[in-house]
């Protein structure tokens, strides 16, 4: 292949020439050689595009790309399906064929276990995949802002604009930029609907929207939940009140969107847009919605946490307790159970589940949840994994036959991996949504831990997230 590299004045850039795309990378990139051996990454390829290159300034090993001009487009390319894909953060594989990115999640997943944890792995079952492709998120959070990022093309164009109200997603690393987005293909309808109606009542009735810079304007967020039972929740956040706007949006949503289960505001003053420590206002319906899993019931509320895709949490759930492979009589421990959802979804095969999460609420929901569903062999206690789960806890609640633990992005806390040490049980079925962190976790683990199955699910397609699921066994010596 003919390649070529120029060096501009000041060394700014390089402009690499023909060069083969050749993998995926982390954040949703992908990857090619440059001339000088190092590697690019790049945020508008696909594997197997031949392409030209043009870089940032270079990094201490690597360079940042963008291609230029495409020679050859990869046969692993799709057209992407919105209008927004390249300018908003959100599906950045959109333009790769579904079965490429499980391909290359698989990858990922496996890569990070040999390489980081220098595991021995078994054979690894194939990922499982998601059947909604698009459209499987129950939940959206929009942000409105009076400040809408103008795209290249319509900063090319010689229009100008007036209107900059947008309703929609936060450029990536800009807090105060938001894509104006008039389709997303992540939640089913009425969620554009009920978005876009939503922005143009406000247009036309003088709300205006918020400015984080000079912390001003009334509408700020905007939380669209659609539970799989078919109830809808909408919760509107507020900066400035103006009770009488408020209500007539209220109104609005109440009166034209009769499917709208949960109408719910918030006025928050503070500088940040977190509702977590805000008062939840009902307007109209309940305070909460379900979810229903296998018979069971999640009550949800505003503030409650809930995996967003829901049937293949389903999937998910049902992997960690095929690997769990409870016969009743085990006491389980569920790290990290959030509203104590596995918890539950467990523990008719369980003589015991503890769950363990370190949000109060969430341990609340998961208390109020089992007695909805008459589970009366669960108990849940609040706090940091790393202070909680001790000795004494264990002592108190019973030494576990099988942990099942399901840590954020960052892993066990290394306490944690210690505790677990300590107590070794016959089984640890480890979910993660970081397979490097999960990686690093097992390699602590592994004199006392085989891994028997290993297995990636993907419940964020489109993206470059990969959840895995491994079972490990105690090695008896
Ligand atoms: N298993 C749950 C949620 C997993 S998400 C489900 O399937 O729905 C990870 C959870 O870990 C979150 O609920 C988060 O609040 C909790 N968490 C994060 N750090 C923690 C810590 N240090 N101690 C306890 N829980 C923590």
């Amino acid at each position: 292949m003919n390649y070529f590299c120029s060096m501009p004045r000041k060394n700014k850039f390089h402009i690499f020439e023909n060069i083969e795309v050749i993998d995926t990378a982390a954040k949703g990139k992908s990857v090619a050689k440059s001339p000088d051996g190092r590697v690019v990454f790049l945020s508008n390829a696909v594997p197997g595009d031949i392409v030209d290159i043009r870089t940032g300034r270079k990094r201490k090993s690597y360079y940042e790309g963008k291609a230029i001009k495409f020679h050859h487009l990869s046969d692993k390319r799709v057209d992407p399906v919105c209008e927004h894909f390249g300018v908003c953060g959100g599906c950045k594989w959109q333009h790769m064929n579904y079965t490429d990115q499980l391909a290359y999640k698989q990858k990922e997943v496996t890569n990070n276990l040999i390489r980081i944890g220098h595991l021995d792995l078994p054979e690894i079952t194939p990922i499982a995949g998601s059947s909604k492709t698009y459209f499987y998120r129950n939940k959206m959070e929009f942000s409105f802002s009076d400040s809408r990022w103008l795209t290249e093309d319509e900063l090319k164009s010689d229009k100008t604009f007036d209107d900059k109200n947008a309703c929609g997603f936060h450029i990536p690393g800009m807090w105060d930029k938001i894509l104006d987005i008039k389709k997303c293909h992540l939640q089913e309808d009425p969620s554009n609907t009920l978005r876009n109606s939503i922005k143009e009542f406000a247009l036309n009735h003088g709300i205006s929207f918020f400015n984080p810079k000079q912390q001003k304007g009334m509408l700020r967020t905007l939380m669209l939940r659609i539970s799989s039972t078919g109830e809808i929740m909408v919760v509107i956040q507020f900066f400035e009140e103006d009770k009488e706007k408020r209500e007539a949006l209220l109104n609005f949503i109440r009166d034209q969107f009769k499917e709208v289960t949960s109408l719910q505001y918030i006025i928050n003053q503070k500088g940040n847009d977190s509702i977590y420590d805000q008062e939840v206002v009902l307007f109209s319906g309940r305070d909460h919605i379900f979810e229903e899993m296998e018979g069971l019931q999640f009550k949800i509320n505003a503030k409650s946490f809930y995996q967003t895709n829901s049937s293949q949490a389903y999937e998910l759930y049902k992997i960690a307790r095929d690997f769990a492979d409870l016969s009743g009589n085990e006491i389980v421990y569920d790290l990290y159970t959030g509203t104590g959802t596995i918890a539950q979804f467990v523990a008719s095969k369980a003589k015991k589940v503890i769950g363990v999460e370190a949000v109060p609420e969430a341990i609340l929901d998961a208390r109020s949840n089992a007695e909805l569903n008459k589970i009366e062999n669960t108990v849940f206690y609040d706090g940091d994994m790393a202070k909680v789960f001790t000795q004494d806890f264990i002592i108190e609640n019973g030494k576990p036959d099988v942990i099942i633990t399901d840590p954020p992005r960052d892993g066990m806390h290394k306490k944690v991996v210690e505790q677990i040490l300590n107590i070794l049980p016959e089984k640890v079925v480890y979910i993660s949504c970081n397979s490097a962190t999960q990686a690093r976790d097992l390699s602590l683990m592994k004199d006392h831990y085989a891994i028997e199955r290993s297995q990636a699910v993907d419940m964020f397609p489109q993206t470059h997230h990969v959840e895995n699921v491994v079972l490990l066994k105690l090695i008896h010596k």
